[in-house]
C-alpha cells in the first residue's frame, strides 16, 4: 500500500490571485516606470511591482504599510 498523498503547502498560492483588471506590463522597468509615476501622483502610496505567474507579466502591487501590518496575522 501506498500513502504519498500529503498535502503541501504551494508557493503558488501567493500568486493565484486572478491578474484580470489589473495593468500588465512586460518588463520590470516599465512596471517600476508606471509605479514610480503613480507615487509621484499619490505621495501615500507604495507600490512595488512583481512579475506573474499565471500571465508571466509585471504587475504592481499596493503596499500599504499601515493595513499591511494589521492583515499579517499574528502569532
Ligand atoms: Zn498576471
Amino acid at each position: 500500500m501506498t500513502k504519498s498523498r500529503r498535502p503541501t503547502a504551494h508557493k503558488e498560492y501567493f500568486y493565484s490571485l486572478p491578474c484580470e483588471g489589473k495593468n500588465q506590463y512586460s518588463s520590470e522597468k516599465e512596471a517600476q516606470d508606471a509605479a514610480d509615476y503613480h507615487m509621484l501622483e499619490n505621495m501615500n502610496v507604495e507600490l512595488e511591482v512583481y512579475q506573474c505567474n499565471i500571465c508571466s507579466y509585471w504587475h504592481m502591487t499596493r503596499k500599504d504599510t499601515s493595513q499591511w501590518r494589521k492583515e499579517m496575522p499574528k502569532q
